[in-house]
């Protein structure tokens, strides 16, 4: 018999440390991305100013997507800093940020504000932060969710390199080199130091940031109607291999309308949609 609750308790001990990676996987390592929205306006503005003898260019100026998409290409949005492949494109609302991609050391987003919108809990706290540009978008989002009966709360937005630093070296003190980098993003390399990421629940699945919110009627209306709002899920479900992350349906990304509403349409991620 007791051997028999060892076992249980060994498979309950396995259950409880494969829900904290995926409590705490992309949420850990998320990615920063910077406003193109100057970008999208200059082409939109610029069509009929563009010069007319190169094609390829004209044609950029007359779709907004692949304007986004060749200034912010993987390929020429990163370089060697400190030994690190390093982002050149942190203010950009494209920025990729990720276990390859990290954000310039110490990186710090030029615009946070608390958006206005329902928190899972109500002390002041860094996490209320987001972005300008996407706390205004996340105000939106979350006004239509409400006209539409779906009831939001937000969990955690931004995060600072210091408080990622120091939840990395808690895993690493605690658990070990090896757990920390599986559960927990390496500094500089958590989407939610942009500032442009948040980890959104319900409180009807108890504001968990887990897979069953994807299957409660909040997490599908918000897979459904985000890209409206310039949000994509950043973690899609089968795209480990390629985001180097579980699914999380709880983690939403701001990039854009256009952008947003491109990688929906194709059902692909950021890193797809940005060349890789
Ligand atoms: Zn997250």
């Amino acid at each position: 018999m007791s051997r028999m609750k060892h076992r249980r308790t060994a498979i309950m001990l396995l259950l409880l440390a494969m829900s904290s990676v995926l409590i705490l996987g992309g949420c850990g390592t998320d990615t920063p991305k910077e406003n193109s929205s100057e970008t999208t306006q200059t082409g939109e503005i610029d069509p009929a100013l563009a010069p007319n003898d190169d094609s390829e260019a004209g044609e950029e100026a007359n779709d907004p997507v692949a304007a986004l998409q060749t200034e912010n290409a993987l390929a020429q949005t990163v370089e060697q800093q400190n030994g690190k492949a390093t982002v050149t494109n942190a203010e950009s609302n494209l920025v990729v940020v990720n276990k390859e991609r990290s954000l310039p050391d110490g990186y710090e987003p030029p615009d946070l504000v608390e958006p206005n919108v329902k928190f899972s809990f109500s002390e002041a706290h860094e996490k209320r932060h987001m972005r300008k540009e996407a706390a205004e978008a996340l105000e939106k989002l979350f006004a239509n969710a409400e006209e539409n009966n779906i009831e939001l709360n937000a969990v955690s937005g931004y995060r600072s390199y210091k408080r990622q630093q120091s939840l990395y070296s808690y895993y690493v003190d605690t658990q070990g080199e090896e757990y920390a980098s599986r559960v927990s993003a390496v500094p500089g390399t958590s989407e939610h130091q942009t500032g442009l990421a948040i980890d959104v629940s319900s409180p009807s699945v108890g504001n968990v940031l887990e897979q069953v919110f994807g299957d409660s009627a909040e997490g599908k209306w918000l897979a459904q109607h985000a890209h409206e709002f310039g949000f994509i899920i950043r973690y899609p479900e089968d795209g480990e291999s390629i985001t180097g992350y579980l699914y999380e349906p709880w983690h939403i990304r701001y990039v854009g309308v256009e952008a947003a509403t491109a990688v929906y349409n194709n059902k692909t991620t950021l890193e797809q949609f940005l060349g890789e």
